[in-house]
């Protein structure tokens, strides 16, 4: 069977950065329905990094956001986009962005909300200013995952964590703006496996180990003399991130604050010398008793509702089943859905646990720019991006008492 048969989903917007022209997938989710005229504008910080190149190759072809504003550290800006970054991706800088000054960290951009893809020395201030100053930031990096009233955000997982932003603006004294995130990399594919398992059986216990590809590690990243033909054990803070995270991604926002899942969880994590796409092993312990057929049917059955059915980034089935017993694997399937799939393969009896299985995805698609985009449609979708101008317009015309 070739690769291209073997995926069943597809996201709206086809991404030609993100997956070859073989990975050209068939089934969509429903048209996104009519948007209103003008774009919302983006501004990207962090975009001269290696998931920021990422949102500003995505954005170029986005139906309905468009970049107008780049920021990163004191070494790029001044500079054009062109002339500060060290450019990574196969496919050329888009030619909205080459020319586009990159500025520094103010929050006074020209833009309706930024996407935020900041070293994570800088983003837990950077972010708040920019909340503070009105602009909604949707964040890729760890500083703000965990607060109290910031939704970690996996649309297919927990969209009613959205219902926490508006406790997040009265704690904090933000107006329109506020910080949403989404998860560490491993995270991201883990729990999205981990959704539709939780849903039909209940989990009780999980076992991972990941192989971790080095663009997880940013630009330049590990040397090439610790990585090649070698395996790190160790990943600063990561497997303390994948033990937290999903607890709260699979919890509840209770009205007031975010009730965890109550998961036992431990992982292992390692880098190893792959350039992109996380793999991870992982074993469950189950609360119902499942057959094999029962849990790849459910996670071949996982699909979206219709409000996410019309976001360009979704996937109407976003988690992948392959059968063929020596797959996933990072080179032949971490582009699938666009990048935005969760790849699970190899589901068998685990004689510790219930269920073993191994999955996959583009860390830097579904585990951060990818992911950072489904969040910033479905904020678009639910009415929480607004043309700065227009809220402008809106304050003005508040009456003034005399
Ligand atoms: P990266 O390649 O190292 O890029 C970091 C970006 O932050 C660059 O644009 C850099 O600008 C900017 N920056 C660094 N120091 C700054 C400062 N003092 N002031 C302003 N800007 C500064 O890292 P990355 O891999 O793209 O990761 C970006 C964020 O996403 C991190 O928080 C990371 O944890 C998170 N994340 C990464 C992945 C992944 O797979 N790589 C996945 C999920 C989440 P200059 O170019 O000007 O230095």
């Amino acid at each position: 069977m070739s690769s291209q048969s073997q995926y069943g989903g597809d996201s709206n917007m086809q991404s030609k950065q993100a997956a070859s022209s073989s990975e050209k997938h068939v089934e969509k989710a429903s048209t996104p329905g009519r948007r209103a005229e003008k774009k919302l504008r983006a501004g990207v910080l962090g975009a001269t990094g290696i998931v920021g190149q990422r949102l500003v190759s995505l954005l170029a072809g986005h139906p309905w956001f468009e970049l107008t504003e780049v920021a990163a550290s004191e070494r790029s800006s001044g500079k054009t986009y062109a002339e500060a970054v060290s450019w990574h991706l196969d496919a050329p800088i888009p030619r909205s962005a080459r020319n586009l000054v990159v500025k520094g960290l103010d929050p006074s951009l020209d833009c309706d909300f930024v996407l935020s893809a900041l070293d994570s020395s800088v983003a837990g201030s950077a972010e708040e200013d920019f909340a503070r100053a009105g602009y909604p930031v949707v964040s890729n990096s760890r500083n703000h995952r965990m607060d109290p009233d910031v939704p970690l955000l996996i649309p297919e997982v927990n969209a009613a964590h959205l219902d926490a932003i508006p406790r997040q603006q009265k704690n904090h004294g933000y107006d329109t703006g506020f910080i949403v995130t989404n998860p560490n990399c491993s995270t991201a594919s883990l729990v999205l496996v981990l959704k539709p398992l939780a849903d039909a059986f209940g989990l009780e216990k999980i076992f991972v180990v990941t192989l971790q590809a080095i663009s997880g590690a940013g630009y330049p990243g590990v040397p090439a003399m610790d990585i090649q033909g070698n395996v790190i054990p160790f990943i600063s803070g990561e497997e303390e991130k994948m033990e937290l995270e999903p607890q709260k991604l699979l919890g509840k926002w209770d009205g007031s604050r975010f009730v965890d899942a109550g998961i036992g969880l431990s992982a292992h994590c390692n880098r190893v010398p792959v350039v992109d796409g996380h793999l991870e092993c992982l074993s469950v312990g189950l609360k119902k008793i499942a057959s094999l057929h029962e849990v790849r049917e459910a996670l071949r059955n996982f699909e979206i509702g219709a409000e996410l059915a019309s976001l360009p980034t979704a996937l109407k089935n976003p988690v992948v089943v392959l059968d063929d017993e020596n797959r996933p694997q990072p080179r032949r399937d971490a582009n699938a859905g666009n990048g935005m799939a969760a790849v699970v393969g190899r589901v068998r009896e685990c004689p510790l646990l219930d269920v073993k299985l191994t999955l996959l995805a583009h860390n830097l698609v579904r585990g951060a720019a990818g992911a950072a985009f489904l969040n910033a449609e479905l904020l678009a979708a639910r009415g929480f991006l607004k043309r700065r101008s227009a809220v402008r317009e809106q304050n003005l015309a508040e009456p003034v008492s005399r």
